[in-house]
């Protein structure tokens, strides 16, 4: 069966916000030309609305209650840093509501030195302690060479993956209870299916890795959280529960830029996760070249439903490239140099057909087999 991302569409664009073909080739549009996206959103907001109900008094409840079930622990939480708007914001949150905070970074080897150098002002100024989970590059470059010659969308799985399962990690290991997350609708409300591969599946990445890795190493060192970690063990044996702050409050990424570059002399890099430079290469190179598609018009759209933006804004803003091509072919050259793919072997990778989730092992069987059986339990 032929991949969905090799067919051929006609270009559509919502009338609301700018998701187009170019950002998910399944677009669906209603009759008013409002997209699938737009709809979902809106259903989001609805189902998350009790959330900003009295979100402020809430929100000081639950601190007060990390507070005290923390009360004998070094930390009342951890919070996982990148350098980049949403955990930056969310950092200097946690302070003003007194929370005694690890701040965990994860350097995959792909870092921008304005990230780094956020990350250090910030917990500076804030007093916070710093915990730097540096990964083994060997490890982290096959396991992307592998990714890059798999055909699949979303290349920051590697990186994603190790993400999460490095901060969770800590936290069991160090029995903390409470884990911030900087995810929330104003940034983040329309996020495009088609490359939407969970970075959660381990199955997925060690088959990706067995498909198309040189086997030059075994992934012993790659940490990962596995089916049951994710769906049992974090969520009964070893809890570690998510806080999302940043649901509860009126988030503007606008505002909080502002904030933390007038506080902290926190600096702006462009693009959403621009923090890491694999993913301006992915967001900026792969996916408009492989793909055809435009990451960015999640990001504005996500902002211009939010009513941060206008549509006429989004729809010039989309107009201004995030690079100029000298920049991009840079780029470019720095990240196949990197992962020690030749010129040749990138133009082979951009010249194969795309693939899916599906064409690689994963968990999508397990995880139904146990949703119908959680279903039947709750019936
Ligand atoms: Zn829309």
């Amino acid at each position: 069966m032929e991949s969905t991302a090799n067919k051929k569409i006609q270009y559509k664009i919502c009338s609301r916000c700018i998701m187009d073909t170019t950002s998910d080739p399944n677009l669906v549009l209603d009759e008013n030309g409002v997209c699938n996206y737009c709809h979902e959103y809106d259903d989001l907001c609805k189902q998350y609305s009790h959330y900003k109900d009295n979100g402020e008094k809430q929100l000081s409840e639950i601190i007060n209650k990390m507070k005290e079930d923390c009360k004998n622990d070094e930390y009342d939480c951890a919070l996982g840093i990148s350098g980049g708007v949403d955990s930056s914001y969310l950092l200097y949150l946690c302070h003003e509501y007194g929370l005694r905070v690890l701040a965990i970074h994860v350097d995959a080897g792909w870092n921008s030195e304005i990230a780094v150098q956020n990350i250090e002002k910030m917990c500076a100024k804030l007093g916070y302690d710093l915990h730097t989970v540096v990964m083994d590059w060997p490890t982290i470059k096959e396991l992307q060479r592998a990714y890059m010659f798999s055909g699949l969308a979303n290349q920051d799985v590697p990186q994603d993956h190790c993400f999460i399962a490095a901060v969770r990690q800590y936290c069991k290991k160090h029995h903390i209870k409470y884990l911030m997350n900087g995810a929330n609708l104003a940034t983040e409300g329309i996020l495009s299916h088609a490359y939407q591969q969970s970075p959660r599946d381990w199955i997925n990445i060690k088959g990706v890795y067995k498909k198309c890795g040189r086997g030059k190493i075994s992934l012993k060192k790659y940490p990962h959280i596995t089916f049951w970690d994710q769906y049992f063990g974090y969520e009964y044996f070893y809890p570690v529960k998510f806080i999302n702050p940043l649901e509860y409050i009126d988030y503007s990424k606008k505002g909080a830029i502002a904030l933390l570059e007038k506080e902290f002399g926190w600096k702006y890099y462009g693009g959403k996760h621009f923090e890491s430079r694999f993913t301006k290469f992915f967001q900026e190179v792969y996916l408009p070249q492989k793909y055809g598609w435009e990451k960015r018009r999640d990001h504005i759209s996500s902002l211009i439903v939010g009513g941060e933006m206008t549509r006429d804004e989004g729809l010039a803003e989309i107009q201004i490239p995030t690079s100029t091509p000298e920049q991009m072919a840079e780029e470019t050259e720095y990240v196949l140099k990197k992962l020690d793919i030749s010129e040749q072997e990138w133009q082979e990778i951009l010249a194969a057909p795309n693939k899916t989730v599906a064409d690689y092992p994963n968990e999508l069987a397990l995880k139904h087999c146990l949703q119908s059986i959680k279903h039947k339990i709750i019936k």
